[in-house]
């Protein structure tokens, strides 16, 4: 079987791979010497408008539009730029055994890739309720959503059964942006969830309910406190109920999961340290084994603002810490030394017209601002949480370049603040001033 060696080998070629790729091309990188392995058929893409604008019925977005690195306002990378570069994209191309002491990787088909550095950039996966035996879950128009062959079988489902029921299981932000962009197809939709509000891990009450308000008003239903157990089928497989834990049986034509997704680390598994269910690493992206990096949803990596270590499943963390890795081994490789990580966390979501964004952490008490009335013309409003008095976090809907900015500051600097009803008096008006 063929074997092909490279000094420099992505393995996974999503967002993270993507911004390393470009990374390498402008700190020099000579032909031949870098390749990236995707499983994917597609050069790297921006993830998340997988969940925005791909689904849409007007303004949709298809490849090659949203290759990146267009979602930071970048350069868009397209097959032929690799070329150009002389950078060899291996596609449809899975891994599926990985030996670090031998530094080699070899894929389903048997071939073999050596490299001399390697950097880890399998992204995450997402859970399934097959995996814990729900009862029916293998119904066809069952559907998640990870990579572009799934975004196109939800394209094919909302084709197929226009004006048909939707429920979504799952209420984070997977549950809420396919809910919206379901809606907007014209379907009925519905979503399930078991926690007591939207977005649990991020939103406060207060956030949830100006969203779980506006859903409803957009003619979404939300059940909450109740899990999906089961689902039947037609007689030619396709999903047709589904079966809440509460004894409830809803209606059902597609139904969409996101209830989660977990770290592709398997690969590596007894060769490389973990902590926190992600390949550990140090603020280089160094793992504990010689040459080999990880970047992206799969690592943990030491938070230096929080003197914490945590793994963060967002965009904007895959792009920064591959160009961080790539920095990190030019510098090596010429005897110097750069910066360690230093990142701020930062989330945002987009669904109908709502577009909001969160820096920090969420930790301590908090302070809801502004207009978050569901009814309103324009809602603006937010959030800031406060810890050992001072503000540590921000969360702001409808924000403007600047007062986006302004947050991001707040979540940075951590300014000191006497109570909170200063805060809820000054609003936004504090993050301003700083
Ligand atoms: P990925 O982009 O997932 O790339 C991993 C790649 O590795 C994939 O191409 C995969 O096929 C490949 N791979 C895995 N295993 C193997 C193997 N064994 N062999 C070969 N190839 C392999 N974040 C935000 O901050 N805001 C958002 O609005 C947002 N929206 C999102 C919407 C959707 C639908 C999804 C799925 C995610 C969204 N995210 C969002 C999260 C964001 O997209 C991820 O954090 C980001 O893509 C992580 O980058 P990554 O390179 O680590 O992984």
């Amino acid at each position: 079987m063929a074997e092909k060696t490279f000094k420099y080998l992505i393995v996974g070629g999503g967002v993270a791979a993507g911004y390393a790729a470009r990374q390498f091309a402008k700190l020099g990188v000579n032909p031949g010497e870098l390749a990236i392995i995707s499983k994917e058929a597609v050069a790297p893409y921006e993830r998340p408008a997988l969940s925005k604008a791909y689904l849409f019925p007007e303004g949709t977005a298809r490849l090659p539009g949203f290759h990146v690195c267009v979602g930071s306002g970048g350069e868009r990378l397209l097959p032929e730029w690799y070329k150009e570069q002389g950078i060899e994209l291996i596609l449809s191309t899975e891994i599926v055994k990985a030996d670090l002491a031998a530094k080699s990787l070899i894929s389903a088909a048997g071939e073999t890739f050596k490299y001399n550095t390697l950097i880890i950039a399998t992204g995450s996966t997402v859970i399934r309720l097959t995996d814990f035996g729900v009862e029916g879950a293998d119904a066809k128009n069952i559907l998640y959503l990870r990579e572009i062959d799934d975004a196109d079988k939800l394209v094919e489902a909302i084709k197929a059964k226009k004006n048909g029921k939707a429920v979504i299981v799952g209420g984070g932000y997977i549950g809420l942006e396919l809910s919206a962009a379901l809606r907007i197809n014209n379907l009925d939709v519905t979503m399930v969830y078991p926690e007591p509000w939207c977005m649990p891990r991020l939103f406060t009450s207060g956030i949830a309910a100006f969203y779980e308000g506006y859903y409803a008003n957009k003619g979404i239903k939300i059940i909450k406190g109740t899990v999906a157990v089961g689902f039947t089928s037609d007689s030619n497989g396709k999903v047709k109920e589904v079966k809440l834990k509460d004894g409830r049986v809803l209606e059902a034509d597609i139904v969409v999961v996101g209830v989660g997704g977990r770290p592709l680390s398997t690969l590596f598994k007894g060769q490389v340290a973990e902590e926190k269910g992600g390949i550990k690493t140090d603020g280089f992206f160094r793992t504990s084994v010689p040459d080999v990096y990880a970047v992206g949803d799969v690592v943990t990596f030491p938070m230096k603002l929080y003197n914490d270590i945590r793994r963060v499943e967002h965009v904007d963390h895959a792009r920064k810490s591959a160009e961080q890795a790539v920095k990190a081994i030019k510098a090596s490789e010429e005897g110097k030394t750069i910066e360690e990580y230093d990142y701020l966390p930062y989330f945002y979501s987009r669904a109908f017209d709502l577009s909001w964004q969160f820096y920090g952490d969420n930790v301590g008490d908090t302070v809801l601002f502004g207009d978050s009335s569901p009814t309103s013309q324009k809602p603006k409003f937010g959030t800031y949480w406060v810890q050992d008095g001072k503000v540590v976090g921000a969360f702001l809907e409808g924000g403007s370049p600047e007062e986006n900015k302004a947050i991001a500051k707040v979540a940075r600097t951590k300014p000191p603040v006497e109570n909170l009803d200063v805060l809820t008096k000054e609003g936004l008006s504090f993050a301003a001033k700083i």
